[in-house]
């Protein structure tokens, strides 16, 4: 048994990532994890494996839609489950045993297994109670459960997205509960590979707290791929019998009842702190009232010396938000000024077009009671994204009316979680719309949509 600087307990983005920080800056460093692989849900059964799922579909996607458009003229592929499958897997073990050798890169032991704290300093694993001057939670997160559904990923038949992730086979229907990102980007997948995707929301418009435009825009495009929408419905069950699923749901505008009938049915409603079995109410780490870890401005838990990030701890569930916090809370720990921009999150669902944000909304920036100035630009303006066939979507620029200064920016289109980092460079350094309007943008290019809905916010764009 070794004495360690910091343990960190689970290997995620965020703690793997706080995990190498802080060996680079001197710390000897152990991260507990009790899964096979690290990489946690991101690497095993969130991001990866989905963006894998989603670029295969994509892919499928072209040839049937977009090739004899461009002459290229063949047979029309179809699709291998098992092997499509077996990429997957294939780019799931390329990034985990990454991790694995960054870990044996930076001198990192992991402690294979699941931790629990049995005080401040020590962190059970197995048999074995190790010493340590800090702790770090990275427990992550597990899907949530809606009452009266019962999930079995393993029947294959009602599933929550890591599941769907495997299902046996390509379902010919499924119904989506929940659409927000996770329930979009698998969703709109299996609707490219073939299934007929109904999406069922409690609410009245897709992808809650996103901007009001894009939000309609958004909606729109996919239901132009095929996605069927019931929007302000309550899922009160789901029942199975002979090997289908029977979803009954509310609509909330008249209290009526209906059903609908699909081979499979994807849980996506939202995530939930993963805490389990770390013995926290043992130890005295307060929880908040929606069981996250309760922190203060340094990532400290109500313990001193026992700290917590990423998505066990309040904000929003992404990885790269919980990466920055792993870096952060390692040089804390270290002795340095950890930071987080909270303000300058990006946000990007990976269907096609891609949607990103960060920032404010335009609905968001008006309830503060700001004034702004609003520029758009149509991907109708843009050339490079005409010859992609995917001039549908647009960039919203959002400027304070007085200073100019971004305030946030909303785009739907070709790239958009590629093209959102120019504006989150600006946001960073304070920069205002002209700033991004008189930065010379490379020509064809989908991020001069960007500098156009710069110049909207001023004398106007030039292409619309
Ligand atoms: C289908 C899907 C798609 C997603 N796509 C994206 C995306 O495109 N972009 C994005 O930013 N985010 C995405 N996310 C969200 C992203 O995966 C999470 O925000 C991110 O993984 C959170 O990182 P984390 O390090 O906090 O926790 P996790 O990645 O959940 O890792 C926590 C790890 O801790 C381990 N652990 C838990 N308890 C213990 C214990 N007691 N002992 C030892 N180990 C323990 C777990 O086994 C797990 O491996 C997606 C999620 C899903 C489900």
């Amino acid at each position: 048994m070794s004495t360690y600087d910091l343990i960190v307990i689970g290997a995620g983005p965020g703690g793997y990532v706080c995990a190498i920080r802080a060996a680079q800056l001197g710390l000897k460093v152990a991260c507990v994890e009790g899964r096979e692989t690290l990489g946690g849900t991101c690497l095993n059964v969130g991001c990866i494996p989905s963006k894998a799922l989603l670029h295969a579909s994509h892919m499928l996607h072209e040839t049937h839609e977009n090739f004899e458009k461009m002459g290229l003229m063949g047979a029309k592929p179809k699709v291998d489950w098992g092997k499509m499958q077996g990429y997957k897997a294939e780019t799931v073990g390329g990034n985990t045993k990454g991790i694995e050798f960054l870990f044996k890169k930076n001198k990192i032991d992991w402690l294979k297994g699941w931790a629990s704290i049995e005080a401040p300093g020590k962190v059970k694993v197995g048999d074995t109670t190790h010493e340590t001057k800090n702790i770090v939670i990275a427990t992550g997160s597990e899907p949530a459960s809606l009452k009266g559904v019962e999930v079995d990923n393993d029947a294959g038949i009602v599933v929550d997205s890591t599941g769907a992730l495997s299902l046996p086979k390509i379902p010919k229907s499924m119904v989506v509960i929940g659409a927000g990102v996770i329930g979009l980007e698998l969703g709109s997948a299996y609707a490219r590979l073939g299934a007929e995707v109904t999406v069922v929301e409690f609410l009245d418009a897709i992808t809650p707290g996103m901007d009001g435009e894009v939000q309609k825009q958004f909606q729109r495009i996919l239901a132009k791929q095929g996605l069927k929408f019931v929007l302000g419905a309550a899922v009160s069950g789901v029942e199975v019998e002979k090997g289908k699923a029977e979803v009954k749901y509310k609509l909330r505008k008249d209290d009526s009842e209906h059903e609908i009938k699909a081979e499979c049915v994807l849980v996506a409603t939202g995530r939930r702190p993963y805490v389990a079995g770390l013995g926290l109410d043992k130890v005295g780490v307060a929880l908040t009232d929606r069981g996250f870890v309760q922190i203060d401005d340094h990532w400290q838990t109500s313990v001193k010396g026992i700290y917590a990030i990423g998505d066990a701890v309040p904000g929003p569930m992404l990885a790269h938000k919980a990466e920055d916090e792993g870096m952060a809370v390692a040089e804390v720990i270290a002795g340095k000024h950890g930071h987080v921009n909270y303000d300058v999150i990006p946000g990007v669902i990976y269907t096609t077009p891609e949607v990103a944000s960060v920032g404010l909304t335009e609905e968001a920036a008006k309830e503060s009671g700001r004034k702004i100035k609003v520029g758009k630009f149509p991907f109708m303006g843009n050339a490079r994204a005409k010859a992609l066939f995917q001039a549908e979507g647009f960039v919203k620029m959002i400027a304070d009316a007085e200073t100019d200064r971004v305030l946030g920016c909303h785009i739907i289109g070709p790239n958009a979680g590629e093209m959102i980092h120019e504006v989150c460079v600006a946001m960073e350094f304070g920069a205002s719309a002209q700033d991004i309007a008189l930065t010379c943008h490379a020509h064809p290019t989908c991020s001069e949509a960007v500098r156009e809905a710069a110049l909207a916010c001023g004398d106007g764009a030039i292409h619309a």
